[in-house]
C-alpha cells in the first residue's frame, strides 16, 4: 500500500550545516498492516510522516502510495492526496467549544453532500467506543478519549492511510493500549492502514511491525 524508496531530506541546522533528518529511508506498509516507527528524539520520525504525508517535499526518494508516486504530482492531485490521509498528532487539537461529534464532522467541507456526515461521525465515534459520548465537551473527557476523539476525526473522510505522530505521548500507558486497540479495531472494520511514531515499548508490541529510525536511517 505504501512503499517509500531512498527518501532523503536534509534541513539546514541551527549552525548552519546541513542536517540529514531522513537518509536513504526505505520502508513499506501492507493494507492494514500498523507499522510502528521507533528511534531516539530526533531521529526523523515525525520528517518521515511529514514527508509521507504530503505536508513537506523530499530532497530524493519516492513515495508510493496504491501504486501511484505522490513526489511528483502536482498541485491540485497534491491536495487530493492529502485529503486521503489521516493524521493524529500528540495532542489532541479539539476544539473546546465543540461536542465530540461536532469535532468529528468539522473538517468535512461544507458543500460535500455525498455522504451523511453526522452519521458517519456517530459510527466511528462508536468504533472508538464514545458511542455513548457523542454529546460531551472535550473537557468533560478523558485524555483517552479525547484522542480517540481525534482518531474519528481524522477517519471522517475514510481515508486509506493513517499517520500517527506518537499519539499516545501524551497519555499513560495503559491509556496508551488501548489507543493501539482502537486503531487494530478501525483496522478489522475499514481496513485503514496505520504508520504510527511511538517509543512506547507497550505500544510497539501491539503493532504489527516495528521500523527503527537513527539520524534518519533505518536499521
Ligand atoms: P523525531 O520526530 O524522531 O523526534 P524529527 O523528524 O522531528 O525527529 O527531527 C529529525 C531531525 O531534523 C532533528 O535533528 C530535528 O532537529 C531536525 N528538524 C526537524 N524539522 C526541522 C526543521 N523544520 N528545520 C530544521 N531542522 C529540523
Ligand atoms: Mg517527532
Amino acid at each position: 500500500m505504501l512503499t517509500v524508496r531512498e527518501l532523503c531530506k536534509t534541513y539546514r541546522a541551527d549552525s548552519g550545516s546541513p542536517l540529514r533528518a531522513c537518509d536513504r529511508v526505505d520502508m513499506e506498509a501492507a493494507r492494514g498492516e500498523i507499522v510502528a516507527l521507533t528511534g531516539p528524539s530526533g531521529s526523523g520520525k515525525s520528517t518521515l510522516l511529514h514527508l509521507v504525508g504530503a505536508l513537506d517535499v523530499p530532497d530524493s526518494g519516492t513515495i508510493e502510495v496504491d501504486g501511484r508516486e505522490i513526489t511528483g504530482l502536482g498541485r491540485r492531485a497534491l491536495a487530493e492526496y492529502r485529503r486521503g490521509v489521516g493524521f493524529v498528532f500528540q495532542r489532541f487539537h479539539l476544539l473546546p467549544t465543540l461536542t465530540a461529534l461536532d469535532n468529528v464532522t468539522a473538517p468535512v467541507l461544507p458543500y460535500r453532500t455525498d455522504f451523511d456526515k453526522r452519521a458517519r461521525a456517530r459510527e466511528l465515534l462508536e468504533s472508538v467506543g464514545l458511542g455513548e459520548r457523542t454529546g460531551a465537551l472535550p473537557s468533560k473527557l478523558s485524555g483517552g478519549q479525547q484522542q480517540r476523539v481525534a482518531i474519528a476525526r481524522a477517519l471522517i473522510s475514510r481515508p486509506a492511510l493513517l499517520l500517527a505522530d506518537e499519539p499516545t505521548g501524551n497519555l499513560d500507558s495503559g491509556t496508551g493500549k488501548e489507543i493501539v486497540e482502537v486503531l487494530l479495531g478501525l483496522r478489522e472494520r475499514f481496513g485503514t492502514t496505520v504508520v504510527m511514531a511511538t517509543h512506547d515499548p507497550g505500544v510497539v508490541a501491539r503493532c504489527d511491525r516495528a521500523v527503527e529510525l537513527r539520524d534518519g536511517r533505518v536499521g
